[in-house]
């Protein structure tokens, strides 16, 4: 196995699948995307923050300018505890503001670019097993047919099929305990827009940002015992999902509000939130993991995006510079497990205090105030996130 990379089968059309494909093609490897989902996914999914590190990695693939034009400026993160005290967060000085973007939108971003750069996609592609060869590996999926290249990369999400095809014994995702809606409400807090504010109500977690052509996103996480899959959150109607949230955000300022002015028809359901534990292995022979396949962080990070953008570029560049794609995904993990495992960890940290208890609520508003200063002072916590960059132009080998 030492002769250069020259073809890639890329496992998934979402965000890292794109990104790789059109970062592989930028190294001068071709590459076909599988997708499983029958069509692009235009026009479904809720949104996104893309921090400044996931904006600078996808400037590396050209796709700076059409990201701009769809995403909207986030620039002040408050906290708010208790519906009544609000807490700035600090922000890191020299780094943009959080883009706040349609998910598909940023999906269509990314293919088109993807195909600008001469990426193939195959869409109804349900990847089921993979047959490996001395010098190349083959893709079946559900559909009987079959593609081979070079190498595999697994960009199929949290619920990846190529995670345990590489190692077996790979853990499976983890449940957040949290089920995620948002919605757009008519209700206007006396907020800017550009003001997003993450609020620890009364029973469960939610955040809120005013839309510059009026009226207020909002999302929650409400807290759920059991996950569900979008079929059982489809079995309940919109109606009777909104009782539901407004049993847990009614009592809450300005949450009961937003909920309650929001028409039930426009109620969106993003699922259950997992994250993914510490994945012992990465890649295998021909085979290697990117994006959530590999190191979903919780929610709460606000990085998972940003983090498949980074890893898939990475990738890209290791499989550019060192022709055996085993040491290439050697060279890969080693450049990526720490930074995606410390802030999974730090992300994890944060999902505990989502659904603070009545004494942590008349707690946190007095500790607020110190913990701001020192745990979530940003030199220490968000900058060493935002400020990382990917050296393109320098060789991974
Ligand atoms: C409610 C919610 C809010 C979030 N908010 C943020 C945020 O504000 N900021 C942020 O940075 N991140 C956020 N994230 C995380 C972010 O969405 C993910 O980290 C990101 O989508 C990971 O991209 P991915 O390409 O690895 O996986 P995905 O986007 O899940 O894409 C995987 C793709 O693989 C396809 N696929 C799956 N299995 C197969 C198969 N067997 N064969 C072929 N194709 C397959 C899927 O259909 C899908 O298109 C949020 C996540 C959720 C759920």
């Amino acid at each position: 196995m030492s002769t250069r990379t020259t073809t890639a089968a890329v496992i998934g059309g979402g965000i890292a699948g794109p990104v790789t494909a059109a970062a592989l093609r930028l190294a001068g490897i071709d590459a076909h995307v599988y997708e499983a989902y029958p069509a692009r996914a235009d026009g479904v999914g809720g949104t996104l923050a893309l921090a400044p590190n996931g904006q600078a990695a996808l400037e590396i693939i050209g796709a700076k300018d059409a990201l701009a034009a769809i995403g909207e400026p986030i620039h002040r993160m408050d906290m708010l505890v208790a519906s009544r005290k609000r807490f700035v967060i600090p922000a890191v000085p020299d780094q943009g503001p959080l883009l706040s973007l349609h998910r598909a939108d940023l999906f269509r971003v990314l293919s088109d670019r993807a195909e600008e750069l001469g990426v193939a996609f195959e869409y109804g592609k349900r990847l089921v097993d993979v047959r490996e060869g001395p010098d190349s590996v083959t893709a079946v999926f559900a559909d009987g047919t079959e593609a081979t290249a070079d190498v595999l990369i697994g960009a199929d999400g949290v619920h990846s099929a190529v995670r345990a095809l590489i190692d077996p014994a790979n853990p499976g995702p983890k449940y957040t305990g949290m089920l995620s809606f948002e919605s757009i409400s008519p209700f206007e807090p006396d907020l800017d827009p550009g003001v997003m504010t993450f609020a620890f109500g009364k029973r469960g977690y939610y955040l809120y940002w005013r839309l510059p052509e009026g009226g207020t996103r909002w999302g929650v996480n409400m807290p759920s015992p059991k996950p569900l899959s979008f079929k059982e959150i489809r079995q309940r109607s919109n109606e009777d999902w909104m009782v539901r949230l407004l049993d847990v955000y009614g009592d809450d300022a300005p949450g009961g509000e937003l909920l309650r002015r929001t028409p039930p028809n426009t109620l969106q359901a993003s699922g259950s939130l997992h994250l993914m534990p510490p994945v012992p292995t990465w890649h295998r022979g021909r085979m290697a993991l990117v994006g959530d396949a590999v190191h979903a962080p919780s929610n709460s990070s606000g990085q998972g995006a940003s983090l498949a953008i980074e890893s898939a570029i990475e990738l890209a560049r290791c499989l550019r510079d060192i022709p055996d794609p085993s040491a290439a995904f050697v060279t890969y993990e080693s450049l990526r497990r720490k930074r995606v495992e410390s802030i999974a960890a730090a992300a994890a940290k944060t999902n505990s205090v989502k659904a603070p208890g009545r004494l942590a609520q008349t707690i946190m508003p007095i500790i607020m105030p110190l913990f701001i200063k020192t745990a979530m002072n940003p030199e220490k916590t968000i900058a060493p996130i935002q400020r990382h960059r990917i050296p393109w132009e320098a060789s991974a080998a």
